[in-house]
């Protein structure tokens, strides 16, 4: 069979799983990333069963290093800010294994990417490449970049380029992403110094007295140390970074009346990161006939599921499914709108319920976001 030339513009979760899968499908598949290098960034993903499902059909090598490397929450718990009643509780570990046929995982993300790096040609990837234009013809896709190197022609171009996206502007115009007025900050603890809070190797959520009001927490490295998300509303701070410093006495202050158990989280944290959360509405395509889009690229999220990077495997292992066998680029457009129909209406319901931020609070069924498969959800005859 010949393969199709594809380029996938952006080499973090969403790129290299669709690389990967891609790569895994025979195709010609070429990772074209803005950074000089992978760049340890961010600290947490929490992996829900149906991203581990997703990531294991990529490679047992994959599936191991992110074993190797991650936790078992015991637990999914939900608790109230200020009286700390349980109000929610999901068994996760074997549990879940057994329930969706992959566990949850919680792992740092530099491991995660490190993982998917590690199975994918490193001779594929080329760095320093900064996508700048882009212009769709009849039998393909050219992409320039700033170094002004000449243009490369593909049969297939990935946008997988994160929330300010050039291949969606390039698709769909200029269009930025909102910002949402809500502060996330985030800080790694060793779980020693927190060792007296209840089910602290269990994924638990502190509910707070408004919508954006919370406090995560789960074990990372394989529970030695513990994760601690928090997010609240604060409009006057717009700066979006993995890697900016915010200041533990401001993190208290927000949540000096929760819980003791909440505060103990908090008064174990030497220092923290602080980011803005920005978030786009729902597309109602993203595909055309040469060019698609996956991950962060066509629906940023609020972080309230927990399913951005989740979202991103999937849509890797869907559209290499949708381009498996695809030999002329001719048939690229009916494959990328296969990708697409399968699915818009998941990636849609999880970016608008994610802003909603109730997911699990009093309990319910997580099965249709836990037990989705990737690999085995049916994809419809579309045509362009
Ligand atoms: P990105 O990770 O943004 O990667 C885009 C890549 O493209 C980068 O490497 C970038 O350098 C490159 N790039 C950008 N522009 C260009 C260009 N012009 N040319 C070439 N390369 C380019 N998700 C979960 O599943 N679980 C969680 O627990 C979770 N927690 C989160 C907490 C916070 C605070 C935030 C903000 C997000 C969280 N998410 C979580 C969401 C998750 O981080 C994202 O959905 C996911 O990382 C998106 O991956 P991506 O590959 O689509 O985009």
């Amino acid at each position: 069979m010949n393969s199709l030339k594809i380029g996938v513009v952006g080499a973090g979760i969403g790129g290299l799983a669709a690389a990967n899968a891609l790569h895994q499908a025979g195709h010609d598949v070429v990772v074209f990333e803005q950074s000089r290098q992978f760049l340890r960034v961010g600290a947490d993903i929490n992996l829900t069963p149906n991203a581990v499902r997703a990531l294991d059909g990529l490679g047992s090598s994959i599936a191991a290093a992110a074993r190797a490397s991650g936790a078992r929450p015991t637990h999914r718990i939900s608790r109230t800010w200020d009286s700390g009643e349980e109000t929610s509780r999901l068994a996760m570990g074997d549990e879940a294994e057994r329930k969706y046929g992959a566990p949850q995982l919680t792992i740092h993300r530099a491991d995660l990417l490190a993982a998917l790096a590690d199975a994918f040609p490193a001779e594929r990837v080329q760095f320093g490449k900064r996508a700048q234009a882009i212009a769709e013809q009849a039998d393909g896709v050219s992409i320039r970049f700033t170094d002004d190197s000449e243009p490369v022609k593909l049969d297939v171009l990935i946008g997988a380029d994160g929330i300010h996206s050039v291949v969606r502007t390039a698709m769909f115009g200029a269009e930025s992403p909102r910002f949402t007025g809500v502060v996330a900050f985030r800080a790694v603890v060793p779980t020693e110094r927190v060792k007296g809070v209840p089910n602290i190797q269990a994924f638990t959520k502190w509910w707070g007295p408004t919508p954006e009001s919370q406090i995560v927490t789960f074990p990372l490295n394989q529970g030695r140390d513990t994760f601690i998300f928090a997010t609240t509303a604060q409009d006057s701070w717009h700066e979006e970074s993995w890697t900016t410093e915010g200041s533990v006495a401001e993190l208290r202050g927000f949540y000096g009346d929760f819980h003791p158990d909440a505060r103990a989280l908090l008064e174990a944290c030497d220092s923290v990161l602080k980011t803005a959360l920005y978030e786009r509405d729902p597309l109602s395509r993203w595909s055309s006939a040469h060019m698609t889009l996956v991950g962060d690229a066509c629906h940023p999220m609020m972080p309230f599921m927990a399913q951005g990077a989740g979202m991103a495997i999937e849509d890797g292992v869907v559209l290499a499914r949708s381009l498996a066998g695809i030999d002329k680029p001719a048939q690229v457009g009916a494959a990328l709108a296969r990708y697409e129909a399968a699915r818009l209406a998941r990636t849609s319901q999880i970016q608008v319920g994610s802003r909603g931020n109730n997911w699990l609070r009093e309990g319910g069924n997580a099965d249709w976001v836990y037990g989705y498969d990737a690999w085995g959800v049916p994809l419809e005859i579309a045509s362009m």
